[in-house]
């Protein structure tokens, strides 16, 4: 495990990957320092969960000022559990940013070697994954829920950072966010079935005395799908981060049992200085 906070008790917490900061800035926020009320208390970030929008944007100013991003520029995806990757040009500067409609559609996963736009994703308990390229000057951010997991929505992002911007995986560096993590995330057959099929049992813990559930690890699936897109381990950083365990500080969907905000994922190529 290997987490950056920042911020103490009481302020925002943040945890953002260790990049150079004069290249790329990367977020992962929390659930505190917004103003969004009860159950969506404090920083949620999602237009799409029954929250006031006011307070939603709001709350992604506060981000956006956090990563040094303005919310014009932000570009965020719909989010369907698939495993569509959409590559991002200009035009779409500011999609989804302040209304839900506008969102990339069909997309759980973005890249984009734009300067100054801000990939956006976002989770509670999914697992939001960040990539960046320092050779090539390219980024991706990506919701991997279970769904998205089985269909190797990792793989298929690496796979089109290869083939829209030429980028070696071997360069590229992986974030993996705050989510629910095995000692949480009980699943039955209808979700066990399809991981092992796709990742094996490894990833798999089955529970004694509770027929067909077993403890899933997602972040083991995704890890094991960036080892075999050829991502060295090295350039693997796992936050360690479990949304439910930590639900005081962060959303999740099982925690709250349903009714709840989103935290977001986020990265953004700096611009050059003119
Ligand atoms: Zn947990």
């Amino acid at each position: 495990m290997y987490t950056i906070w920042s911020g103490s008790v009481g302020d925002p917490v943040w945890i953002r990957p260790n990049w150079p900061l004069h290249e790329v800035r990367g977020l992962f926020s929390f659930r505190r320092g917004g103003v969004s009320l009860p159950p969506y208390e404090e920083l949620n970030v999602g237009l799409h969960v029954g929250d006031d929008a006011d307070a939603v944007l709001k709350n992604r100013e506060r981000c956006a000022i956090e990563v040094g991003c303005p919310v014009e520029r932000w570009v965020v995806a719909e989010q369907v559990h698939g495993a569509k990757v959409a590559v991002i040009t200009e035009a779409e500067a500011g999609c989804g940013a302040r209304d839900v409609h506008s969102a990339i559609q069909g997309a759980d996963a973005l890249v984009t070697d734009v300067s100054g736009l801000g990939l956006v994703v976002m989770a509670a308990d999914c697992v939001p994954v960040l990539f960046y390229d320092g050779v090539r000057q390219v980024i991706g951010a990506a919701h991997s829920g279970w769904k998205g997991t089985v269909q190797h929505i990792v793989r298929r992002v690496l796979e089109t950072m290869q083939q829209a911007f030429q980028s070696n995986p071997a360069d590229v560096q992986v974030w993996i966010g705050p989510s629910i993590r095995q000692c949480c995330y009980e699943v039955n057959d209808v979700v066990a079935d399809p991981i092992k099929a796709e990742f094996g049992r490894r990833v798999l813990v089955k529970r004694f005395h509770r027929a067909e559930r077993y403890l899933l690890s997602l972040q083991a699936c995704v890890r094991q799908d960036l080892l075999r897109s050829g991502v060295r381990p090295e350039h693997i950083v796992d936050t360690g981060v479990c949304t439910s365990c930590q639900a005081d500080v962060l959303f999740s969907h099982r925690a709250d049992a349903g009714r709840t905000g989103r935290q977001l994922a986020m990265v953004c190529l700096v611009e050059d200085e003119v």
